[in-house]
């Protein structure tokens, strides 16, 4: 046996067997690892509070030969995301976050950028302020995990795409970035898949900013719903082709 102690993530639980819970953990050395909290539900003296997805704890847990999951044996809170404002807004987007490493880390390799990456996010991520922390982090994820694709030029042609707003004229518009939920790249006008949907001037060059600079900086303006939507959803619908699979949090997002 192993005993470990070190910083952690939690990402989702699930009740297990009759008054204990799985939890999904972001551990800072290991990854994403899996664990038994027992008696969770019924002991708060060691998990109280430390439970609700996106806690950054100070995790102890006991590894144990040939055995899958690891024996988590108490959480220390180091940061709640409870200890500030909650509503619906951020709490989905709390969940978003969550869902996203929950789905797109593999189980037990270190990741120090992304979860450095998660702490950034969630110190910005709060009431009233949810928008710019998402499309920040569901970006960068991407890029990351190698997903991202080149904005600068059409994947098909090769042709440089353009960063400013071009209105009418085919040969101009020729120059937006378009990309599709179904393939790999952006590309420009005339190579644009069936079903693509065309990224804004803002859109591109917010992106280059995200991949320039930390979140803190950027946070420092005002981000309405209104800003980039069509960046949020790209960065979205990026991870989702990825990982197969659709985002439940991104839908109760997209409901507000
Ligand atoms: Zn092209």
């Amino acid at each position: 046996m192993i005993q470990r102690v070190g910083e952690a993530i939690v990402l989702r639980t699930w009740p297990f067997l009759e008054a204990d819970l799985l939890v999904s953990l972001f551990t800072r050395d290991q990854g994403r690892i899996k664990g038994v909290a027992r008696h969770a539900l019924r002991s708060r003296r060691r998990f109280g509070g430390a439970l609700e997805p996106m806690t950054y704890v100070r995790a102890s847990y006991v590894e144990r030969p040939r055995q899958e999951l690891v024996r988590l044996d108490a959480f220390e809170i180091l940061s709640s995301p409870l200890s500030q404002p909650v509503d619906y807004a951020r709490t989905a987007a709390l969940q978003l976050i969550a869902e996203v490493l929950e789905e797109a880390l593999p189980e037990q390799a270190a990741e120090d950028t992304v979860f450095r990456l998660a702490l950034s996010i969630l110190a910005e991520l709060q009431v009233g302020r949810i928008w710019l922390p998402i499309t920040y982090f569901c970006l960068w994820m991407n890029r990351l995990m190698g997903w991202m694709p080149e904005l600068g030029h059409c994947v098909v042609c090769g042709e440089p795409l353009r960063r400013q707003q071009v209105l009418g004229g085919s040969a101009q518009g020729n120059r937006q970035v378009w990309y599709s939920a179904t393939s790999d790249g952006v590309t420009c006008f005339d190579d644009r898949r069936p079903g693509s949907t065309p990224l804004s001037a803002a859109a591109v060059e917010t992106a280059q900013r995200i991949f320039r600079g930390p979140v803190r900086d950027l946070a420092a303006e005002d981000w309405p719903p209104n800003r980039v939507p069509d960046l949020r959803r790209f960065a979205i619908e990026t991870l989702e082709r990825h990982l197969e699979h659709r985002l439940q949090s991104a839908r109760a997002l997209d409901r507000l």
